[in-house]
């Protein structure tokens, strides 16, 4: 069961993380990008918490708030993916004071096809999708074998960290970085990196 108390600990517990990383992700983007995704973030998530004590009695009013701050603060690709994968988890939420496991696995589903069908990223292209998508597998096929929430969403933060990783060797095909041709290898994508963030945010935060 996760409730909207268990959500505003997620964002909050990843609005901390995502501002003690803001430099390691800056510093990823200046390698393949425009140096500002831990700005980006910050500012995201900063709006994001400082929303959070207005009045949302159910999962789906609070997630669907969540994306329009992203896209409404943040600047940049990353702020209409992450608001577009917010908005349309909350969309694919319910109207309650909470969820289950699977509601909340179905939900983040649908957000992760949403940045897909607006990126038109897939796996493999070096982006967010490279963390997010081997995560929502994860979470769904632990709970299909009947693991805990807790123990299901570690796995899943494993499996993002594990596809963040992955993006090292390979070259951009979407986004700014895409630009850099063949000199984006030999980095980690930043996006994929806060992805993992937030993956293993919601993770602790469900512990
Ligand atoms: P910008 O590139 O506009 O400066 P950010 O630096 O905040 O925005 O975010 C860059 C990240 O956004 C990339 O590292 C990548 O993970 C993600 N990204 C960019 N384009 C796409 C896309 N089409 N689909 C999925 N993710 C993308
Ligand atoms: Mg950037
Ligand atoms: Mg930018």
């Amino acid at each position: 069961m996760i409730t909207v108390e268990d959500l505003d600990r997620w964002l909050r517990l990843s609005a901390e993380r995502l501002h003690a990383e803001a430099e390691r992700l800056t510093e990823l983007d200046s390698a393949i990008g425009d140096a500002d995704h831990g700005t980006n973030m910050t500012r995201g998530f900063t709006a994001v918490v400082q929303k959070i004590d207005t009045a949302a009695a159910t999962v789906q009013e609070r997630l669907k708030s969540v994306g329009m701050t992203l896209v409404t603060t943040v600047g940049g690709a990353s702020g209409s993916l992450y608001g577009t994968f917010f908005l349309d988890m909350g969309r694919n939420s319910p109207a309650e004071a909470s969820m289950s496991a699977e509601q909340l696995a179905a939900a983040m589903r649908a957000g992760v096809a949403a940045v897909i069908a607006r990126g038109h990223a897939q796996v493999g292209d070096k982006t967010m999708i490279d963390a997010f998508q081997p995560a929502i597998d994860t979470l769904s096929e632990k709970l299909d074998g009947g693991a805990s929430l807790a123990e299901s969403l570690q796995a899943a933060s494993a499996a993002a960290a594990a596809g963040c990783e992955s993006t090292k060797p390979l070259v951009a095909r979407k986004g700014r970085a895409s630009y850099l041709g063949d000199r984006s290898a030999d980095h980690l994508d930043p996006g994929a990196a806060s992805t993992a963030i937030l993956w293993a945010a919601l993770a602790d935060a469900e512990s």
